[in-house]
């Protein structure tokens, strides 16, 4: 493994050169940068694992240097450290850590116990940039199956249909009923593709975040889920739906969660189903209500889990719903939760916190 870099930043020349001495001396590999703009250039050109950020440099404020450093995708992951005078006061600290450093240190800092510090977020890193690694693995890993068995299982319905096609019609019972249970079958693996595909691909794409029109969103979820609603009767009732900004994947968990609402009703019981919305702190809550078969308690956070089911095979579907929906809400940096009262219904809630209008990675 290379030697990890640090991009040692103080305006003051000789205490920037003492404190690469340290951090020489422990054996770590030093850039040094003396204004605001400096850093922010190396540290997109040379990715070093952690910025040491005095606070007060002449061109702008180390706390505005690192968020510009946090709000960039390339460079978020880098561990900034600030460090300031010792006339730092709470409220310097408290403001500095809400901008998104790591840490800060104030001034005198005994060089062991800086060296130790560093040492100590670097093992935090590496323990991190293991698991994304991971992480990253298995997602190619589904996307590379669930894209690869697509072809086969097209090859085998199409020649299912075509071999029915050439039979000798019309086809006795046994074999009529042998063919529709091969195709439905295709069928249903088809779907739980898609949804893996679309799971893995809600990971790892990039966000591209646009101007929504709730109304517009919840007219296509209707349009879509038509046959489901026609056969059930729902009566779907909502709140004017505003506009908003976000990825247009969000459309699919309003789709999820009210498609969940149809699936999951009370056979004895009118559906009813409401979508509302009210602003939140600088975004929008959104809530799809149902008078379904509600939720046991103990099963609230559970049914976030991929392929979490509590329904046997009598309703289909195949448990990606909801994780999906959560990755594509958490992307948003927003929530998603449950409220439910088994016999009595389910509100699921989730929040779209205020968007800017750009590409970025998820
Ligand atoms: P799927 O519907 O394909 O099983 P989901 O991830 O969408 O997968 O949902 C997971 C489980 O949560 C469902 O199997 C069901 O048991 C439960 N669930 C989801 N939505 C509702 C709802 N509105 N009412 C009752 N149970 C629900």
């Amino acid at each position: 493994m290379s030697t990890p870099s640090i991009l040692n930043v103080d305006d003051y020349a000789p205490g920037l050169y003492a404190r690469s001495k340290v951090l020489k001396q422990a054996g770590f590999q030093v850039i040094e940068a003396m204004t605001g703009g400096q850093t922010l250039e190396l540290v997109s050109n040379r990715m070093p694992a952690i910025v040491l950020l005095d606070v007060n440099l002449p061109d702008m404020s180390g706390f505005e240097v690192c968020k510009q450093i946090k709000a960039n995708a390339k460079t978020a992951s880098t561990t900034v450290v600030h460090i300031s005078a010792s006339s730092a006061q709470a409220q310097h600290l408290v403001e500095g850590l809400n901008c998104g450093a790591d840490s800060y240190l104030v001034e005198p800092v005994d060089p062991a116990v800086l060296v130790a510090t560093l040492r100590a977020f670097l093992r935090t890193r590496e323990a991190e940039q293991a698991l994304r690694r991971s992480n990253e693995e298995l997602q190619r890993f589904a996307y590379m199956v669930a894209h690869e068995l697509n072809e086969p299982l097209r090859t085998m319905s199409t020649h299912t249909q075509l071999l029915a096609k050439q039979l000798k019609q019309p086809l006795d019972q046994g074999t009529s009923e042998c063919i529709d249970y091969v195709l439905d079958g295709a069928r249903r693996m088809r779907f739980f593709i898609d949804d893996i595909l679309r799971y893995s691909q809600a990971i790892h794409d990039s966000r591209d975040v646009r101007p929504m029109n709730g109304e517009a969103i919840l007219a296509n979820v209707v349009a879509n889920l038509y046959a489901a609603i026609e056969n059930c009767g729902v009566e779907i009732t909502h709140d004017p739906l505003p506009d908003f900004k976000a990825d247009g994947r969000v459309e699919q968990v309003f789709q999820n969660l009210i498609g969940n609402a149809i699936k999951y009703r009370r056979p004895e019981v009118p559906l009813k189903v409401h979508i509302s919305a009210h602003p939140v702190s600088g975004g929008w809550q959104f809530s799809v209500k149902d008078n379904g078969l509600g939720i046991d308690a103990k099963y609230l956070h559970q049914i976030f889990h991929i392929f979490r089911r509590l329904q046997g095979r009598e309703i289909p579907g195949n448990g990606i719903g909801l994780a999906l929906s959560q990755k594509i809400i958490e992307a948003h940096g927003g929530r998603i939760w449950v409220e439910s009262e088994p016999g009595i219904g389910s509100t699921f809630h989730f929040t779209i916190p205020q968007q800017q209008e750009a590409s970025t990675t998820v």
